[in-house]
């Protein structure tokens, strides 16, 4: 298996080549240069660990990892740091069955991936016997920070630098990257949204005197984004270990389609499902839920993406995202692998902010079903869950249920569904006890509040975390990202 730039690279990479680069030279995406058949019969799967099913899986991709190195991969990232023992629990509550992704060490399903990638980063590094230091350069909407600060922190050979929007993320978490202990983390507010962190990042990336400077150094950079293709893959992992677990539950019969719907931000979660699909899981329709920064919603209805709009701050701040990064992705995909056609697009995403796909895109685009949903809808979906189930979710969730209500409303479409359940419910716990009528607007306040109304244990990412001292409290304004990056390398 190999991977090539969504833009047109001329040289494809392997997995171990991708890992480290991050993002291709020509700022494109990597992407598998084929998406693999499905490894094994679904059927006879059942009963098998999740550290089997993503073994399989992400074994596949990466397939110039050994199976020892890939075996040690797995085994360093799914062990004791998850709070449930299978994992990745699947839970039946109202209409859904959900996939409780946040078990790991930050309560978010970013730790699938985060957990990891660091295993994967430093095993290609052995492989590639890259001598520089890696430095991760990573911009967080709230969750990918904390779970790339927890997966890097005192890896050897690696630097992790973490940009987050100052106002832009829940006390929760905003507390969980400051108090991040290890000798190679740096953790920068800054003044600006998610996109301006991303963007910052990515012109870094793009910048010969930063890649300059830093060799001298001794660093090169690289990304724990869902840029990064060591990001998705094993993300794909989750979707089919949920559809065996239905299987074993008597839920499904081998064949029968699931829905699936991912509460969505930068369009990673939901690609991998779209992998997972194209790779052979019995997917009917992927359903992308929205907040109120619906721009994912508008495109796949209409095929015209417009970030000319104004950016809300909601309840599900680690959505509030207006340029969905992994969008390239399924654009290349959908284009018939056209690198030429991709350039165009982002050109015009750059120049204007906007493109408008033509019809050969926007026909895959019907694979997908497309909804939004606003601040009040989200409490009150909270709220209606917990009082008519007894289930507790957070507000991403949340979004997502109240979406897939809307599509089985409008579609009657009564297939089982899987819906991606991607942060514990206590990193929002504030929005979460206003929902159930406990309001506390103390973020830690608010956890012990909806910790004694409901009796829903509080992860160990949270606790003591209240009392543990801040030790990056670092203001930038965005136009300074790139100072930083040079000072805390140096
Ligand atoms: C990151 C995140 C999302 C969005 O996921 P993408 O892969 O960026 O689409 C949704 N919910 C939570 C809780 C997240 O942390």
């Amino acid at each position: 298996m190999k991977f090539r730039s969504t833009r047109g690279y001329e040289r494809e990479m392997t997995g171990a080549e991708a890992v480290i680069q991050g993002i291709a030279p020509d700022r494109g995406l990597f992407v598998p240069t084929e998406i693999p058949e499905m490894p094994f019969d679904i059927a006879e799967m059942q009963g098998k660990s999740y550290q089997e099913v993503a073994k399989a899986i992400i074994g596949l991709f990466f397939d110039d990892y050994t199976e020892e190195e890939m075996q040690r991969c797995i085994d360093g990232a799914y062990d004791g740091k998850f709070e449930a023992e299978e994992i990745v629990p699947v839970v039946k509550a109202g209409d859904a069955w959900f996939l409780e992704l946040y078990h790991g060490k930050t309560a978010a399903f970013k730790d699938m991936a985060l957990s990891i990638l660091p295993y994967l980063l430093t095993t290609a590094m052995k492989k590639q016997q890259e001598d520089k230091k890696i430095c991760i350069l990573t911009a967080t909407s709230g969750d990918t920070g904390k779970a790339a600060l927890e997966g890097f922190a005192d890896v050897e050979g690696t630097e992790i630098i973490v940009f987050f929007p100052n106002h832009g993320v829940s006390q929760i978490q905003q507390k969980q990257m400051t108090s991040q202990e290890g000798s190679n983390v740096h953790v920068f507010a800054i003044e600006g949204n998610f996109d301006d962190a991303q963007t910052g990042v990515k012109n870094i990336f793009q910048d010969e005197s930063v890649h300059e400077a830093l060799l001298k150094e001794g660093v090169k950079l690289s990304s724990a984004n869902s840029i990064n293709i060591g990001r998705l893959v094993p993300q794909i992992a989750y979707y089919v270990y949920s559809y065996i677990k239905l299987l074993e539950q008597g839920a499904l019969k081998c064949g029968d389609p699931v829905n699936v719907v991912v509460p969505t931000g930068n369009f990673g979660n939901i690609l991998a499902a779209y992998y997972a699909k194209r790779m052979g899981l019995p997917v009917k329709k992927l359903i992308c839920a929205s907040n109120r920064n619906n721009v994912l919603t508008d495109f796949l209805r209409t095929g015209v993406y417009d970030t000319n709009r104004a950016f809300y701050q909601t309840n599900s701040p680690s959505m509030d995202i207006l340029v969905s990064s992994n969008l390239e992705r399924l654009l290349y995909h959908l284009s018939g692998e056209d690198a030429g056609e991709i350039r165009r697009l982002m050109a015009d995403l750059d120049e204007k902010g906007r493109y408008e796909v033509p019809d050969s895109i926007r026909a895959g685009l019907s694979a997908f079903s497309a909804g939004f949903a606003d601040v009040e809808e989200t409490d009150q979906t909270i709220g209606a869950m917990y009082r008519e189930n007894h289930y507790l979710f957070d507000t991403h969730t949340a979004v997502a249920y109240k979406v897939y209500e809307d599509y089985r409303r409008s579609t009657g479409d009564e297939t089982p569904t899987l819906i991606a359940s991607t942060a514990s419910a206590y990193k929002f716990a504030s929005s979460v006890a206003e929902s159930l009528g406990v309001p506390e607007t103390d973020g830690f306040r608010a956890i012990d509040a909806v910790h004694e109304y409901t009796g829903v244990p509080v992860p160990r990412a949270m606790s003591g975390l209240e009392e543990k001292p801040v030790l990056h409290d670092q203001v930038i304004d965005r136009t300074e990202m790139k100072e930083a990056v040079l000072r805390a390398l140096s």
